[in-house]
C-alpha cells in the first residue's frame, strides 16, 4: 500500500509516495499531486528508502548505560524537572527542539514549558536558522508572514536570490525555476552571494558581494529607487509608514559608497540596481546567508524595505521571501516554538499571555521570555540550567561555540535526549535516552517555507520501543501531575487543540488563523496553506493591510554594518550544507550514494591563498579559531573569493574525527532575533 507522506529534509516540503515492498525495502516517489513539487524529488529525497534501517538506532529507553523501563525512565525525567523547578525555581529547567519535530510534538512542548512549568525556557534549532527572518517580518509586517507561494518564483520576470544555495539547499524550488525559465527566456536572475555556486548556473548577474555586505547593498538599492522616481509614492501614503526615515537613512549610500561596502563594481550594483528598477514583477529569495548573521534582521528588513517602496508585495510573481531550512521550522513559529513568542502567533504581551492562559487553563504561565539557544547554552555553562531536555536535534555539533556546548552539557546535572539515534554527539552526553519514533513512523504535520501544512503519515511499524514525541511529551506531563490537559490519544486531537487556539479570540486579528480546518478531517487532510478562513489563502497582503495597529507596513531604518576588517593572516569562514548531506548525517550518513558525492569534511580555499600558504590541492588544512579546531581536505577552487573560505557544517565526531566545523564559530548574534552569525568565522588556515 502507498502512503502519501511529505519529505524529512529542507524547507521546499515536497510530497512524497512510500510503498513498503514485500522484502522489507520502501519505494520512495515524489507526489505528483502535492503543490511543493508536483511529482519532483531531489537526491535527498529520492535516496529516503536507503535511509529507513534500525543500524544505530536508540531502540530502548536508557538510564545511564542500563536499559529501563519507559515507566522508570518517564518517572526519573519529570522527578528531575519537578525537584529543579522546586528548588531552583521554573527557569533552571529547559527544552531545546528542533525543526524535525512535527507541529503536534512541537505544540505540546510548548504548551508543558510555556503553560504548566512556567517558564519559556524553550528554544530550538529554528533559532539557527530563521529567527531573523520571524524578527524582520514582525518589525515590518506587524506578525511572521510570508506573503507570497512558490508559484510567485515561477511567475516573476525578475529573481532575486540572496545568500541562498538554492540548487543544493532547496533543489526541488531550483528546479521549478529553471523549469519555468525554459518556458520564460525573459526571465532575469541575478545571485547575491559571496561564492559562485552552483546555482550560479542559472543567474544573469552574480554580485560575490563582501560577506554583510548585503546590507548595504539593498540600502543603496532604496535610495536608487527614489533618484530614479520609481517608488511607489500613493502605495507609500497608503499602505506604509515610516519611508521618510528609511529613506533619510539610506540616501547617502551612492552606488561608489555601496561598492566600497560590498567590494562590487560600481557597473555590476547599477546593473542590478537597474533590472530591479525596471522590473515590476520580482521576487527576492533569500535564505541563511541572510539570516545566519549579527546583522541579519535588518538585512531582511532592507529587501523588505525595497519591496515596500515599489508597492510589489502580495501580488503573483512579486515579494521578499524567506525560504526556510529545515521541514518544519514554520510549523514550530506557528506553535510558539521559539523562546520569545507564544503559540498561534501571539506575543509576550498581558492579553495575548491572559488569553494562551486561559485556553490552556494553564497553572503557572510563562510572563515573559526566556532564553534563546546561544544564551541557553551559555547560562548552563554558569550552572543555572539545572536540567534540559534535547529533542531531535544534535547541539554539540551545530551550536556555534560548539565545544563550549559540549563542555556546558557535560556540567548539566540532568541531561534527557530524545532522539531516534543512539550515537550522536549529543546523546553521548545524556543522562536519560528516550527512543523516538523517526520518519516513516511519525504522525502529524508539517509547514513548508509558503505556508502550506502537510500531513506526514507513518508508513513503517514503531520498532523495538520507539514512540512518537507527543506520547513522550504528554506522558511526562502526566507524571508531572497534568494529567487533565496533556490527555491525548493521537496527534489528531493535539492538531484539533491547535487549531482552535489559533482560532480563539482571532477575528482576523492575527495573520495565523485554522479557523477553515475546524471541521477538517485530520487523515485526510490534503497540503493547505494558512491562513484558512473558511478557504485557503495563497497570498496575504494584496489589500494593502498588515498586521499592525494601524494596519500599515512598517519600513525600518537600517544602518548598514560597517565593511568587515580581517587581521592579516586571518579568513573569514562561511559554513553551510553541501547538496546531498543533510546536518549532522544522521539520516542520510546511511545512504553510500548520498556519500559519495563529497565523502568529507572540506575547504573551499582560493588558488591563491592555497599557493601562498602552501596548500597543495586535497592536502590536510588545519583550521583553528579561539573557539576549536579542524582537520578538513583542502578544495582548491576559484569559486571561492580570496581571503574567504567555506566548509560545510555536517561532518560529526560520530563521522569524521574532526571535523565539526561550528565548533570553530564565536557566540555572536544578532541583537535584535539572537541568530548566531554562522556564517562569519574567522579563522586560521595552515597545513596540516
Ligand atoms: Fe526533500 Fe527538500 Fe529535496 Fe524536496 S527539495 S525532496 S523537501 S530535500
Amino acid at each position: 500500500m502507498t502512503t502519501r507522506t511529505t519529505c524529512p529534509y529542507c524547507g521546499v516540503g515536497c510530497g512524497v509516495l512510500a510503498t513498503p515492498q514485500p522484502d522489507g525495502s520502501v519505494t520512495i516517489a515524489g507526489d505528483p499531486e502535492h503543490p511543493a513539487n508536483f511529482g519532483r524529488l531531489c537526491s535527498k529525497g529520492s535516496a529516503l528508502g536507503e535511509t529507513l534501517s534500525l543500524e544505530g538506532r536508540l531502540l530502548h529507553p536508557e538510564i545511564g548505560d542500563a536499559r529501563v523501563t519507559w515507566d522508570e525512565a518517564l518517572d526519573h525525567v519529570a522527578k528531575g524537572f519537578m525537584s529543579a523547578v522546586s528548588e531552583h525555581g521554573p527557569d533552571s529547567v529547559a527544552i531545546y527542539g528542533s525543526g524535525q519535530l512535527l507541529t503536534e510534538d512541537y505544540y505540546l512542548a510548548n504548551k508543558l514549558m510555556k503553560g504548566f512549568i512556567g517558564s519559556a525556557n524553550i528554544d530550538t534549532n529554528s533559532r539557527l536558522c530563521m529567527a531573523s527572518s520571524v524578527a524582520g517580518h514582525k518589525r515590518a509586517f506587524g506578525s511572521d508572514t510570508v506573503p507570497g507561494n512558490y508559484e510567485d518564483l515561477e511567475e516573476a520576470d525578475l529573481i532575486v536570490m540572496v545568500g541562498s544555495n538554492l540548487a543544493w539547499c532547496h533543489p526541488v524550488l531550483y528546479q521549478r525555476i529553471v523549469a519555468a525559465r525554459a518556458q520564460r527566456p525573459q526571465m532575469k536572475i541575478v545571485l547575491i552571494d559571496p561564492r559562485r555556486t552552483v546555482t550560479n548556473d542559472i543567474a544573469d548577474l552574480h554580485l560575490p558581494v563582501a560577506p554583510d555586505g548585503d546590507g548595504a547593498l539593498f540600502v543603496g538599492l532604496l535610495a536608487h529607487l527614489d533618484r530614479l522616481g520609481v517608488i511607489d509614492s500613493s502605495y507609500i501614503a497608503a499602505h506604509t509608514s515610516g519611508f521618510e526615515a528609511a529613506l533619510l537613512a539610506a540616501e547617502d549610500w551612492s552606488i561608489e559608497r555601496v561598492a566600497g561596502a560590498t567590494a562590487l563594481s560600481a557597473v555590476s550594483i547599477a546593473r542590478f540596481y537597474e533590472l530591479f528598477a525596471r522590473t515590476r514583477r520580482v521576487v527576492t529569495v533569500y535564505s541563511q546567508g541572510v539570516n545566519q548573521s549579527a546583522s541579519g534582521t535588518d538585512k531582511v528588513n532592507a529587501i523588505i524595505n525595497c519591496h515596500l517602496a515599489t508597492g510589489r508585495i502580495g501580488y503573483p510573481g512579486m515579494g521578499p521571501f524567506s525560504v526556510t531550512g529545515q521541514p518544519n521550522a514554520m510549523g514550530g513559529r506557528e506553535v510558539g516554538g521559539l523562546a520569545n513568542m507564544l503559540a498561534a502567533h501571539m506575543e509576550f504581551v498581558p492579553e495575548d499571555i491572559e488569553r494562551v492562559s486561559r485556553f490552556w487553563g494553564a497553572p503557572r504561565m510563562a510572563s515573559k521570555p526566556g532564553l534563546k539557544a546561544v544564551d541557553l547554552f551559555a547560562a548552563m555553562a554558569r550552572g543555572e540550567i539545572k536540567a534540559v531536555w534535547i529533542m531531535a536535534t544534535n547541539p554539540v555539533d551545530s551550536m556555534p561555540e560548539a565545544n563550549a556546548v559540549r563542555t556546558a552539557l557535560a556540567t548539566c546535572p540532568l541531561v534527557v535526549v530524545s532522539d531516534m539515534n543512539r550515537h550522536t554527539d549529543t546523546m553521548a552526553l545524556a543522562h536519560v535516552r528516550l527512543p523516538a519514533a523517526g520518519w516513516g513512523e511519525k504522525d502529524g504535520t508539517v509547514t513548508n517555507s509558503e505556508r502550506r501544512i502537510s500531513r506526514q503519515r507513518p508508513f513503517l511499524p514503531l520498532p523495538g520501543e520507539a514512540r512518537p514525541d507527543w506520547w513522550i511529551i504528554g506522558q511526562v506531563a502526566h507524571r508531572m501531575g497534568h494529567g487533565r490537559a496533556f490527555d491525548y490519544e493521537a496527534p489528531g486531537e493535539i492538531f484539533a487543540e491547535h487549531v482552535a487556539l489559533a482560532g480563539f479570540e482571532n477575528e482576523g486579528r492575527r495573520d495565523f488563523d485554522l479557523s477553515g480546518l475546524v471541521d477538517a478531517d485530520y487523515e485526510s487532510l490534503a497540503p493547505v496553506q494558512w491562513p484558512v478562513r473558511g478557504k485557503s489563502v495563497a497570498r496575504l497582503f494584496a489589500d494593502g493591510k498588515f498586521f499592525t495597529a494601524d494596519g500599515k507596513a512598517r519600513f525600518v531604518p537600517i544602518q548598514p554594518p560597517p565593511a568587515f576588517a580581517l587581521a592579516p593572516g586571518s579568513f573569514l569562514l562561511n559554513t553551510g550544507r553541501v547538496r546531498d548531506h543533510w546536518h549532522t548525517m544522521t539520516r542520510t550518513g546511511k545512504a553510500a550514494r548520498l556519500s559519495a558525492h563529497m565523502a568529507e569534511p572540506f575547504v573551499e580555499i582560493h588558488p591563491a591563498d592555497a599557493e601562498a600558504l602552501g596548500i597543495r590541492r586535497a592536502s590536510l588544512v588545519r583550521l583553528s579559531s579561539p573557539h576549536g579546531h579542524v582537520l578538513v581536505r583542502a578544495l582548491v577552487t576559484d569559486r571561492q573569493s580570496r581571503g574567504q573560505l567555506f566548509s560545510p557544517m555536517h561532518w560529526t565526531d560520530q563521522f569524521a574525527g574532526n571535523g565539526r566545523i561550528d565548533a570553530l564559530v564565536a557566540g555572536k548574534t544578532d541583537p535584535v532575533s539572537g541568530q548566531p552569525a554562522l556564517k562569519m568565522a574567522v579563522v586560521h588556515a595552515e597545513p596540516a
